[in-house]
This record gives structure tokens, sequence and C-alpha cells, in this order.
């Protein structure tokens, strides 16, 4: 509920459109006929009943949430505690000019909403840490990491584990990017992949990149919506931008991990 307080995290608005209903209207029927040539109109149901949480409403989650939110997923919730600032410009597209100064999820709520009316929008202002994920997960269906540390992650990661949802991991540098899907009990997880955390940094960061990744990131959570079982489970995906190159790296689940091993 709007002004209540979570674990020290204070929901500031809850815009509810809709009941959850297996039907699709008559405008999201129309609005989304060119995909419902792939999906069908189960997939677009599934897709309406989709529950996700994004991490971060900077850079991936502005790619993440419009991809997400114009697709048709049933309800987005969101967690950040920025405030847009000009140098986030460059590459945050859901924050314009006249959003310096405002809550980026106050920024994020008002473009989302006026993109597609559908989709419910849950936004919580705070800080992910051990103590609050828990909650401001909640019953979400799946993990979006938009994150830009690698100690937010870990704690979702974890999250995702106890949960056994999937996270939806990415991360960018300059003309870099890195996406994998992670999912419990079959993947390697994020602590598999990367036992300890690279030092923090604050990197360059090109707008296109965080497009870019942020799409895949998307792109994996419809397909594992609508059932898909081609996502890049065990494989992290590296995007060079300079070089206009993909490449993959396999991935293995370390039975000695510390968060998903056998102790
Ligand atoms: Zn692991």
């Amino acid at each position: 509920m709007p002004g209540q307080w979570k674990n020290g995290c204070k929901v500031v608005a809850n815009t509810v459109h809709w009941g959850i209903s297996d039907m699709l209207t008559d405008d999201e029927a129309k609005r989304y006929e060119r995909q419902i040539r792939i999906f069908g109109e189960d997939g677009q149901r599934k897709l309406k009943k989709a529950k996700a949480f994004i991490a971060g409403a900077g850079g991936l989650g502005s790619s993440i949430a419009v991809y997400l939110t114009v697709a048709g997923i049933g309800k987005l919730r969101m967690v950040d505690n920025d405030t847009v600032a000009l140098e986030n410009l460059n590459r945050q597209i859901l924050h314009w000019d006249n959003d310096i100064g405002k809550k980026k999820l106050a920024s994020a709520e008002e473009k989302l909403k006026k993109m597609n009316s559908n989709v419910e929008v849950e936004i919580i202002t705070g800080t992910i840490d051990k103590d609050n994920v828990d909650e401001l997960v909640g019953d979400s269906d799946m993990i979006v990491d938009a994150m830009d540390n690698f100690a937010a992650r870990y704690i979702l990661n974890k999250t995702a584990l106890i949960k056994q949802i999937p996270f939806f991991h990415g991360a960018v540098h300059g003309f870099y990017g890195q996406a994998t899907t992670i999912i419990p009990g079959k993947t390697a997880c994020l602590r598999c992949i990367f036992p300890e955390a690279p030092p923090p940094t604050i990197p360059p960061v090109v707008g296109v990149t965080v497009g870019i990744i942020g799409c895949i990131q998307a792109n994996e959570v419809i397909k594992y919506i609508l059932g898909n079982r081609s996502l890049l489970e065990n494989r992290l995906l590296m995007w060079d931008g300079l070089k206009a190159e993909m490449d993959e790296v396999p991935l293995e689940k370390n039975p000695r991990c510390e968060d998903c091993g056998e102790g």
C-alpha cells in the first residue's frame, strides 16, 4: 500500500489497474496482435499473469522495464533508491531532462503507465539488503538483475536460490556486456560463475550497451514465461559492441559453491 513502510523501505506508489484475470481484454487482443501470432493467446495470458521483480531503475532497469511493459507482462515490481541526475541521461531512457531531481522510481512509473496502462507497476523506494530482500521480492515469479554492484547481485542470487525462482543476470562496462539465465537447481548460480566480486568501480557505460543487454534479459524473461526451453542456461553471453560480436562461455555448477553447492 502507498505510504506503508516495509523493512525500512517505503512503498510510495502502488498502481493497480486490474485484477489478474485469465481473459485478454479487447484492448489487449488488439495491442498484442502481432506477438499473439507467435505466443498464441495462451502465451499472452501467461505473460499477463506473470510478476517480475526488477532490481534497479537505472540503465538496465529502463531497458528491461520498457520491453516487459510493452509486451504485456502482468506486474512489475521495481526497487530503487536513487534520484535522477544529469549524468544518468546518456543511458537511463526512462528518465528525461525534466526528471532531474525526481526519484527514479517516480519517473519510471510515470513513463511505464503511459506506455501500457494494462500493466500493474509497483514501486518500492529502498535499498536491497539481506534483511529486507525476502519481503521485497515477495511472491514475484522471477528476479531480474538491473543492479550495478555485485554485493546486491549476490543477495539477489541467494534469494532466487531460496525461493527457487529464476534470476536473470545482466551487467555492462563501456561497449561490453554480459547476460545469463540462472535456474536454481539446474544451472550454475552467480556465485558459481563469479566466486568473488570484482572490485567496485563506477564503469564507463554506453547507453546502447544497456539497451542491448537489457533487451536480452527481457527476451529471456518472456521466453521463460512462455515455457521456451532455449534459454541462456549455463551460458554466459558476452557482447562486444566495438566489434559487433557475440560470444558465449559455457558454465558449470560448482559443487562446492558457497551459495548453491552441497557444502
Ligand atoms: Zn552456485
